[in-house]
């Protein structure tokens, strides 16, 4: 296994390429814009551009409702142990500055407003034409894979789940049901690993039947932690062997190594894309040759009171 720490890994940049059939998808981690205004220009100095397909993980729900959901409990929240977020619903003119074409919400916040809240979301994202995944009114649309087009026509379809290893955790995020609203969960269960990785290939095949590339996108791992737990590995690894073509992981807040795997990347962490507050993050710039990985191009990003900046 190569790991190397994301601040070394590839960082030299390369010319666009002109070349036939070539392309890139940029992905960055959570979007958390609780207590920003919806006039802030989140994406007002840096984004993608349009031609590239971004990805970001949406980890708060665009909403105004006051029923927040009862799974969090006051004493819990009071301690700090449980948070609870939401974003004005304005922000969703900054996803579409951003360009985002494509954001999960198999999140430990998705549901932080209930059903109300997740429908608000999600009725915002579509109204905006931006595909999500990792949520839904029913178990059947939380799993539903999100497909995105290139400009050079190759369908992506990306998966997302809450992956946490506590079954106490995952119930106060409301997994969706087969009737009941609220997000994919799917996490390892310590069995062997030939039946993990056949329940993970279900997962990719199904998603593969609607694309010619799948992207996993794993909510996961310990907050603050500038390593991968060992199950990430595991489970990054057992999605690429069950034919997976990358895994882009987020939760911890801070920026977790990348790695290639089997000719495939993996990135465990991208930190935060923005939030509230500051700090330095990162991006990564993927490049394709039709359904062929290329390379990975490491974009130096910090954000500060809602905004991302480029870093130099
Ligand atoms: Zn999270």
């Amino acid at each position: 296994m190569i790991i190397c720490t994301l601040g070394i890994f590839l960082s030299k940049s390369y010319q666009d390429s002109h070349s036939e059939g070539v392309w890139k998808m940029v992905v960055a981690g959570d979007m958390m814009l609780n207590n920003v205004s919806p006039a802030v220009p989140v994406f007002g100095k840096w984004k993608p551009v349009k031609e590239s397909v971004f990805y970001a993980n949406l980890e708060i729900p665009l909403t105004d409702t006051e029923k927040r959901t009862a799974r969090k409990s006051a004493e819990e929240i009071a301690r700090r142990d449980q948070f609870i977020l939401k974003a004005h619903p304005g922000h969703i003119r900054n996803l579409v500055n951003g360009n985002l074409d494509v954001v999960s919400l198999g999140n430990n916040h998705a549901m932080d407003w209930g059903s109300e809240g997740l429908n608000q979301t999600i009725g915002l994202l579509n109204e905006a034409k931006i595909p999500y995944c990792g949520a839904g009114a029913n178990w059947k649309e939380a799993v539903e894979p999100a497909v995105v087009t290139s400009p050079t026509g190759i369908k992506i379809a990306f998966v997302s789940h809450l992956s946490f290893l506590n079954p106490s955790s995952l119930h106060k995020c409301t997994p969706a049901t087969s009737k009941e609203p609220g997000i994919m969960v799917l996490t390892l269960r310590n069995k062997s690993g030939q039946e993990e990785f056949e329940r993970l290939k279900r997962v990719v095949d199904r998603a593969k039947s609607k694309a010619d590339l799948v992207v996993i996108c794993p909510h996961w791992g310990i907050e603050k932690q500038p390593k991968p737990a060992p199950y990430q590995v595991s489970m990054a690894h057992l999605y690429i062997d069950a034919g997976a073509d990358a895994v882009v992981g987020n939760h911890p807040h801070v920026l977790q190594p990348a790695e290639i795997y089997k000719g495939k990347p993996i990135f465990y962490s991208l930190g935060n894309l923005v939030n509230p507050g500051g700090g330095i993050t990162a991006a990564y710039e993927v490049k394709y040759r039709e359904k062929e990985f290329q390379s990975m191009t490491f974009i130096p990003l910090r954000y500060s009171s809602g905004r991302i900046f480029p870093r130099r």
